[in-house]
């Protein structure tokens, strides 16, 4: 039986300085990443059939799961999810653009990038509490920029995640303290396009 293990940080703690610091990476990920592999894998204790599924069924497929530990599954799954997809979503290859396929999408859909970054950041400040923004891209193909509360992950809603951004506090908060539009701001500066882009294609 294959518990769910902690995928390591594909680069340094430091590679997203001076925009996301060390410590906030490191604690980001050693300790807060790691505690949802942890109550997942606690939480299917009960139901060790779920060991053997990928993430990506337990999220796509909610009412599979018992009543009992649904919501603990939806926190932990989500939280483990979304933290391997955003650690990818950024890079130690600072100041990317978008281009080619995803960017034609983008201009048509919102406008030109400044706009689709502006309506993604509102999106992000003004998500209350602990959450996310998304780009996601819609069974028919769209684009559309979307928020979700605490760990819940489009793609439990059958969309597929194109960028996605932590706005939690512990994201942000040892650098930023309160000023969440400026950790969205600088953050765009660690998006990683290419590989934005790559899940626009797939
Ligand atoms: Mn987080």
């Amino acid at each position: 039986m294959n518990k769910f293990s902690l995928r390591p940080l594909p680069y340094a703690y430091n590679a997203l300085e001076p925009y996301i610091d060390a410590l906030t990476m490191e604690i980001h990920h050693d300790r807060h990443h790691q505690a949802y592999v942890d109550n997942l894998n606690k939480a299917l204790e009960k139901y060790p059939e779920f060991y053997e599924k990928s993430l990506e069924e337990i999220l796509s497929n909610l009412d599979a799961i018992a009543a009992d530990i649904r919501q603990a599954v939806i926190n932990n799954a989500g939280g483990v999810y979304n933290h391997d997809f955003f650690w990818n979503i950024m890079s130690p290859d600072h100041n990317q653009e978008p281009s080619g396929a995803l960017l034609d999408a983008i201009v048509k859909t919102f406008g030109s990038v400044e706009e689709f970054k502006a309506q993604f950041a509102q999106a992000a400040a003004s998500r209350f509490g602990s959450g996310w923004a998304w780009l996601v891209k819609d069974a028919e193909g769209n684009l559309k920029i979307i928020s979700t509360a605490n760990q819940d992950s489009p793609i439990s809603e059958g969309y597929k995640l194109i960028i996605g951004l932590d706005v939690w506090e512990h994201a942000y908060y040892l650098n930023y303290q309160n000023k969440r539009p400026a950790y969205i701001e600088n953050w765009w500066k660690v998006v990683n396009w290419k590989q934005a882009e790559e899940n626009f294609a797939n």
